[in-house]
């Protein structure tokens, strides 16, 4: 299991990553092409074509990303930035910054989904080890065109802005994911995987949570629901109907219960609704209600109907009474309906708790 959940989880997030390369391909293509109409105006012609080749290298990236080579696109970025800041170093200097964008490689290698743990680490400190090579070799070499003092500083304050404004995005993107990673792994903790109902779990710490937020005598009612000689069912027609009874049941409990409500699946064939603020006759109309619904659902297995009936205990609960003594008492009910031949309501009365 926890193998399943890893690898959804890393496919989504290499989709999102591949996303975000096509909109940092888009804008790195449209950024170079500027810096290419730059420095062609100001007769640095070799820059202006090198801005040129990394257009080019940005609509590779553009197309790798968007046909699922998502380690291609990412590979060609790097080689890039990297060769980029090199050669824009050596031509115009270091202090106009284009060697600030390598500084990015390393945090990106570290979240990236692309690359396997153990080598994460590695690959970062290689990409900071290029880095101080740049700056070994760059940073006080003599650069062979002297541009206007407007167009350095220009193009400073400007890649200064950009790696920032890149940093913020990159680290919202990153926050983002999180969350929403974490917010799927929480709803898969709570819901039952086949019928999308809450889980036995989920209705557990959800009445605990309802009970202390309340001021005792609260008002609860809850219906236990066991579909009836449902192994007949998977016995007869196979574990597949018998799961596509199960989900069909839960479509009508989810139906028939108000948003204040709760419906779980309580076990394998077994359901637990929790109706708060609803006295014992609504409760025993709702059951009804439901039950009358399950016994005239229409399932077609090939072309013959499955029988389904549902017996439901009833109980709504006493003052003091803990969540497992409601439940006793409901699943004492529920064996009672299963006494009297099954498909019908019994409410376990209060007197009889006592
Ligand atoms: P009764 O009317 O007394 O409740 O009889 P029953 O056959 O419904 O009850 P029993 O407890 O004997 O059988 C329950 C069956 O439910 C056995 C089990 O294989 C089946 N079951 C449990 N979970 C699932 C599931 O997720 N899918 C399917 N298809 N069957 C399940
Ligand atoms: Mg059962
Ligand atoms: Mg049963």
């Amino acid at each position: 299991m926890p193998i399943t959940l890893l690898s959804l989880n890393t496919d989504a997030t290499e989709y999102l990553f591949r996303r975000l390369m096509t909109r940092i391909a888009v804008l790195a293509g449209l950024m170079h092409c500027a810096f290419a109409l730059l420095f062609a105006l100001a007769d640095v012609v070799i820059l202006a074509w090198v801005n040129v080749v990394s257009v080019l290298c940005y609509v590779a990236v553009f197309w790798a990303a968007r046909t699922l080579w998502a380690k291609t696109a990412w590979s060609l970025a790097i080689g890039e930035i990297v060769l980029h800041a090199m050669i824009a170093s050596y031509l115009i200097g270091w202090n106009v910054g284009f060697h600030w964008y390598v500084m990015l490689i390393p945090p990106v290698i570290m979240v990236s989904p692309l690359l396997l743990g153990r080598i994460k680490l590695p690959a970062a400190v290689a990409f900071i080890g290029v880095y101080i090579g740049l700056d070994v070799g760059l940073r006080e070499h003599q650069p062979l065109f002297h541009l206007d003092a407007v167009v350095i500083n220009t193009l400073y304050y400007f890649n200064l802005v950009t790696i920032m404004a890149v940093m913020v995005l990159l680290a919202a993107i990153y926050f983002q994911l999180v969350v929403n990673n974490d917010q799927r792994l929480r709803q898969m903790a709570i819901t039952d995987p086949l019928t999308k109902l809450h889980n036995r779990r989920s209705i557990e710490s959800y009445v605990q949570h309802w009970l202390q937020t309340q001021t005792d005598p609260a008002t609860l009612s809850f219906l236990l629901c066991d579909l009836d000689h449902f192994k007949h069912i998977n016995d007869m027609h196979g574990h597949h109907a018998g799961d596509q009874v199960l989900v069909a049941v839960a479509n009508v409990l989810q139906q028939s219960v108000r948003e204040q409500d709760m419906a779980a699946r309580w076990g394998g064939e077994e359901f637990l609704l929790m109706l708060p603020d609803v006295p014992t006759p609504t409760a025993m109309s709702v059951a009804e209600r439901i039950r009358a619904a399950i016994e005239s659902l229409d399932i077609r297995h090939g072309n013959q109907r499955l029988p389904v009936s549902v017996s439901i205990g009833v109980c709504t609960r006493q003052p003091k009474e803990t969540f497992a003594q409601s439940i006793s008492r409901a699943d004492r009910a529920l064996y009672q309906a299963k006494d009297q031949g099954r498909n019908c309501v019994v409410l376990d009365e209060p007197k009889a708790s006592v």
